[in-house]
């Protein structure tokens, strides 16, 4: 293992306009092997996934690996087309991102190669896949209840479904309908319980609101806290930054569908997938691979207070603390697959 001078270690968060030429200036270590690849000593990831939960993962790896890993952020959507416009000519080799439905999104246009690894396959567990390989859940999230501590008893809550009924009326808060957290929980929503029930259950969430929708997730908590309203969907990780901001949040969260016969907490993922024109494929296989041993999953999933894919990673001590649950086992990629119709669905009841 070799240390690699600090300047060269990543390249800044603004780095996006600038980042052709900054990889230029880092020195070129890579090494021509049989077959025209690259040797393994540099990699380029784009990432959706903040800068500050990135870097600890990143220089992990360099440290680990030896190989040299630029990377650039931005939102999603900015980078899905950026490696769109750069097509044959992107530098990049993997994308990470976040949410199921956006993963869909971008293999859906054709934007990843097979992922092709069984080591991937046997840590992440299937429906947290792709079925056709081409990207991986990395660390899992529930988007789950959070409620009033003062205002609301435990043994009130039951499903995400009960959410709809009259006695929450004037008392709930949601984010907004456009992010696609929302999106993906509707769609799992329709596949969970079919399209009309699912209509039923959000339009009630709908004439349930205390608020307008909300631009975020902690807006919902804020929300609830200020009195505004008693109950609101989030996702965990949200709940733990405001956990630790906050002594003696007035908040808890409360896992639904426990019961037999209902299908358990909706959870997400963050996850990656190899670019199909990586100039470095086998090198962000590797990589990949390394995102789901124990050591980078409990960096990669603890850093933002989220769950290990794998079942032999440790979970973070904060996020253990929130009680365990049973999660969906619905095949993660219906969030893509049905995001049309939740979209539509979610417009037919108002939910803006
Ligand atoms: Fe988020």
């Amino acid at each position: 293992m070799f240390f690699l001078p600090r300047a060269c270690l990543v390249a800044p968060l603004t780095a996006v306009l600038f980042f052709t030429s900054l990889l230029g200036g880092c020195a070129e270590r890579g090494a021509e092997v049989g077959g025209g690849e690259t040797k393994a000593e540099r990699l380029v990831v784009y990432s959706s996934r903040n800068e500050q939960l990135l870097a600890p993962v990143l220089a992990r790896y360099e440290a680990h690996s030896g190989v040299k890993v630029d990377y650039a952020t931005d939102k999603a959507g900015v980078l899905l087309e950026r490696i769109k416009a750069e097509g044959a000519n992107s530098p990049a080799d993997v994308l990470i991102t976040v949410d199921a439905g956006t993963l869909g999104f971008a293999a859906s246009q054709g934007l990843f190669q097979p992922l092709d690894s069984s080591i991937v396959e046997q840590a992440v567990p299937v429906h947290l896949r792709d079925p056709k390989g081409r990207w991986a859940g990395l660390s899992l999230r529930a988007r789950t209840i959070v409620y009033s501590t003062d205002r609301v008893a435990k043994q009130d809550l039951s499903s995400y479904a009960a959410l709809a009924e009259p006695s929450w009326q004037g008392r709930l808060c949601l984010r907004t309908s456009k992010k696609v957290y929302n999106q993906s929980l509707v769609a799992m929503l329709i596949s969970e319980l079919g399209e009309q029930q699912a209509e039923r259950v959000v339009k009630g969430w709908v004439a349930n609101l205390a608020i307008p929708p909300t631009s975020n997730d902690t807006k919902v908590m804020e929300a609830i806290v200020a009195g505004r309203c008693d109950i609101g969907i989030v996702n965990t990780y949200y709940f733990g930054r405001m956990q630790n901001a906050q002594a003696n949040l007035p908040l808890a969260l409360f896992w639904p569908d426990q019961a037999a016969g209902q299908g358990g907490v909706h959870v997400n993922v963050a996850g990656a997938g190899i670019l199909q024109h990586a100039p470095r494929a086998a090198a962000a296989r590797r990589f990949i691979e390394w995102l789901v041993s124990d050591e980078a999953q409990a960096i990669f999933a603890g850093v933002n207070q989220e769950y290990p894919v794998t079942s032999t990673t440790e979970v973070d001590q904060q996020v253990a603390s929130w009680g365990v649950f049973r999660a969906s086992q619905q095949p993660l990629a219906d969030a893509w697959l049905l995001q049309p119709a939740a979209v539509k669905l979610m417009d037919r009841v108002g939910y803006r």
